[in-house]
């Protein structure tokens, strides 16, 4: 299991956050806290189901 996974622009540890869609499942997504990166405050989907 990956301790955290990084940006792919920047490189650096991502946030990982939560939120419910409007079905009402729950899914991850990571974001980028860095402000001169292109992703940048943009959630960025996490592919893999668990
Ligand atoms: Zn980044």
């Amino acid at each position: 299991m990956r301790g955290f996974v990084t940006c792919g622009c920047c490189d650096t540890p991502l946030r990982s956050c939560y939120s419910t869609s409007n079905s009402g499942k729950r899914y991850a997504y990571y974001l980028c806290q860095t402000k001169d990166c292109d992703a940048y405050a943009s959630s960025l989907p996490i592919s893999a189901e668990q």
